[in-house]
């Protein structure tokens, strides 16, 4: 039997005939549904249709009722199939969504809805790379899987009453059916259907390939159907002596697929020999297998043609063993051998979802069931074409929650992301479309600027010659980055005077934030690096690329805080070493032999110079110097009593002046120390030995006793304080000595 001839339409029909015959299909399909609901649908279409005709000259609601009837076959529910009597009403008639809810329930409302959505998408474009964003678009808008069956339904319908419709239209709609709708009757998983979509499409497309197939496969039909007959009956024997209890059909293919083969492989008809499919149904999966080796055993296989699709499914849930062999008189032919379930999936795909496996109960979806055709949407999702030979691209429709496809004027599908605005499309057509952009409609309607694009609308952007170009505000509205750098360079390039000034200000404003005024860093020292880093030839470029948002303003003023601190930081550092020189030579200059017995005078070179009486200073103390009256200068430690008396008389004012030591110094100073001890014996002559163990030089020593303390004067030589510490500490550790200090203190 040949499954995908297409059934013969009779006009003109009666549609109260057609729909006894709905209703008897629907008695009989194994699911009891609510026929008098039905029935109230049937009533509500022929009531709202009433005086509209098909182009056969038939009432339009035999399509309504056609339409449910071909939804009863592909096995949906109750809601769908009075959503099919109704699919047309919103579309053709005054009822609306409302009418149709408060009737039948929002959940059918919903579904003609949906339809009436897909049947206002106008299809006009022919390219191929199109059609798979039709396929999407129309998946996509379906936010019901019915939907699509529905529309399904109804476009099988239409192509099979296509023969009263001009040529023009014939061609166009067949296109559409075998570029989107039959690649989603595929997809769907529904074999019957793809298979007389294609094969009413290439009616129209092809007619004269059409033909040829046709005439030549009726002419060796009684020749096929002696040979399929005799391979039927050799199938079923064998099996029946191995204790298989098979279903055993065959068929011819279906003219597209041999038409396909044709141009596919270049092979002229009378090369193709695959004629014949067999399908061997069973009940169980090893029975399966067992059939498969029985035909093997009884038929030489042809090589690389067996296919497990059990134990790998087809994304589409398809399950079947494949194999072509050899029949008699070298005619090759393909067996499918699957079980009884893979059999009804194959048939129906996602619909066998309600007719087999939803249950028995009142077959209407319920509240809450969406959750259940979640899978479908994943599968839908996930799957991947993996038979390279299919012809068909693959529906690849992974991505629904990102993108948004509508059309343009022309009927181009343009595929933005999900959120796109008007100007994302303007764009997305070309730069100067959005630059120039004044309005945008969308499905006739005036849409502001930010309106969300949804699926299937029909953008129209208004342009303008004297438009002001895109405002900074899209940058915030626009959801493809396209757009945004379209916009982007529109300003870079249009507007720089404009960007300037603007990117100026925000630098400036950016810089104050740092606490920085663009005076202090507008030197080359900080611009240059920034320039070179960003590829600027001048300052300008950079306000402008701040104006237009290339650069941010933060970043730049960051850059330059940044820039500024580490010219301070190197300025800082020169300064300290040229004053660490300066210091240098100062000091190799009091070397260079200025210095008058040890002692540099500011401002004075080689003057007269003596050390007070007073306090005896010598090198190392911290000294002053008095310029007296015709005797130079007179050396003071600073911690000497006269100069700490004289240091604030007015009389003395201006004649105290800085003096220091010299680096190196050859001299020997004379000092004098008092050693205060308890008068004892022997203390002279220990003092003695003290100095004389430090090989120190004494000028003069005197002792005298004050009420049986001994004070001993002692006058030396020193180089320094140092060598007068040493000296002291050790006379410090005489027995009895109770302190030691320098005169003048
Ligand atoms: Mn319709």
């Amino acid at each position: 039997m040949n499954e995908s001839t297409p059934k013969q339409l009779n006009s003109p029909l009666d549609p109260d005939v057609m729909y006894q015959a709905l209703e008897e299909k629907i008695r009989n399909c194994g699911h009891p549904m609510d026929l008098g609901r039905i029935r109230a649908a049937y009533d509500m279409a022929v009531l709202a249709h009433s005086g509209q005709k098909r182009k056969d000259g038939s009432p339009y609601v035999t399509h309504c009722v056609a339409a449910a009837d071909i939804s009863v076959d592909l096995g949906l529910d109750e809601d769908s199939i009075i959503a099919a009597l109704l699919h047309d009403v919103i579309e053709d008639t005054p009822l609306t969504h409302a009418d149709i809810a408060k009737q039948f329930g929002s959940a059918v409302a919903d579904i003609v809805e949906g339809v009436t959505k897909l049947t206002r998408v106008q299809y006009t474009s022919k390219e191929e790379e199109q059609m798979e964003n039709l396929r999407k678009m129309l998946m996509a808008m379906a936010k019901d899987i019915r939907v699509i069956l529905i529309k399904l339904a109804d476009r099988m319908h239409n192509m099979r009453t296509m023969a009263y419709q001009t040529p023009e239209k014939q061609r166009a709609k067949s296109l559409e059916t075998m570029e989107v709708y039959a690649p989603i009757a595929h997809r769907l998983g529904m074999q019957q259907a793809k298979w007389e979509l294609e094969d009413l499409s290439l009616q129209y497309l092809d007619p004269a390939g059409y033909k040829d197939i046709t005439d030549w496969l009726s002419a060796r039909m009684p020749e096929l159907e002696s040979f399929m007959s005799a391979m039927e009956q050799k199938i079923q024997a064998r099996l029946k002596a191995e204790r298989i209890d098979a279903s055993i059909f065959c068929r011819i293919k279906h003219v597209y697929s041999i038409y396909r083969k044709m141009y596919s492989q270049k092979l002229p008809l009378n090369g193709i020999f695959d004629l014949c499919a067999f399908r061997v149904i069973v009940d169980s999966i090893p029975d399966c297998y067992n059939v498969l080796g029985v035909i093997h055993d009884m038929f030489k296989p042809v090589p690389g043609r067996f296919k497990d699709y059990i134990s790998t499914p087809k994304p589409n849930m398809y399950q079947s063993l494949h194999t072509t062999v050899i029949g008699t008189e070298g005619i090759p032919f393909e067996v499918q051998i699957r079980t009884w379930e893979m059999h009804r999936t194959a048939e129906y795909g996602v619909a066998a979802h309600w007719k087999y496996k939803m249950g028995d109960g009142a077959g209407a979806v319920r509240q809450g069931d969406e959750d259940k055709f979640a899978w479908v949407r994943r599968l839908l999702e996930s799957q991947q074409e993996s038979d390279a030979s299919d012809f068909f691209h693959d529906l690849k429709i992974d991505m629904f929650a990102d993108e948004v496809f509508v059309f343009s004027p022309k009927g181009d599908v343009i595929n933005l992301p999900a959120g796109a605005t008007p100007i994302d499309f303007a764009y997305n057509i070309h730069s100067d479309v959005g630059n120039r952009m004044v309005g945008a409609k969308v499905n006739g309607r005036i849409v502001t600027f930010d309106y969300t694009l949804q699926n299937g609308d029909i953008v129209e952007i208004r342009t303008s010659k004297s438009a002001p170009g895109p405002s900074r505000d899209w940058l915030n509205i626009v959801k493809s980055g396209s757009a945004r750098t379209k916009i982007k360079q529109w300003f870079k390039k249009e507007k720089r005077e404009e960007n300037v000034i603007r990117g100026r200000e925000m630098l400036e404003d950016e810089l104050k934030h740092n606490e920085l005024a663009l005076e202090d860093v507008l030197i080359d020292e900080i611009t240059a690096p920034i320039l070179k880093r960003l590829s600027f030839a001048h300052v300008d470029d950079l306000y402008a690329a701040i104006g237009y948002g290339g650069v941010t303003a933060s970043r730049v003023a960051n850059r330059m805080r940044d820039e500024l601190k580490a010219l301070n930081a190197e300025k800082k550092s020169v300064l300290d070493k040229v004053s660490a020189a300066a210091e240098r030579r100062e000091e190799k200059a009091k070397k260079e032999g200025k210095a008058v017995h040890g002692i540099l005078v500011e401002g004075l070179d080689n003057c007269l110079v003596k050390f007070s009486r007073c306090c005896t200073p010598v090198p190392g103390d911290s000294i002053i110097g008095f310029i007296t009256r015709g005797q130079g200068v007179s050396i003071h430690r600073t911690d000497c009593p006269n100069y700490l008396q004289r240091s604030h008389d007015p009389e003395s004012e201006g004649r105290w002046i800085h003096v220091g030591w010299a680096r190196e110094i050859t001299d020997v100073y004379v000092t004098s120390i008092t050693i205060a001890s308890k008068d004892r014996t022997g203390l002279v002559m220990d003092i003695a030995s003290a100095l004389n163990s430090l090989n120190a030089k004494v000028r003069s020593l005197s002792a005298r006793e004050i009420s049986g303390l001994a004070l001993t004067v002692v006058s030396l030589e020193v180089h320094d304080l140092s060598e007068l510490r040493v000296i002291m500490n050790k006379l410090s550790s005489i027995p009895s000595v109770t302190s030691v200090t320098r005169n003048g203190n």
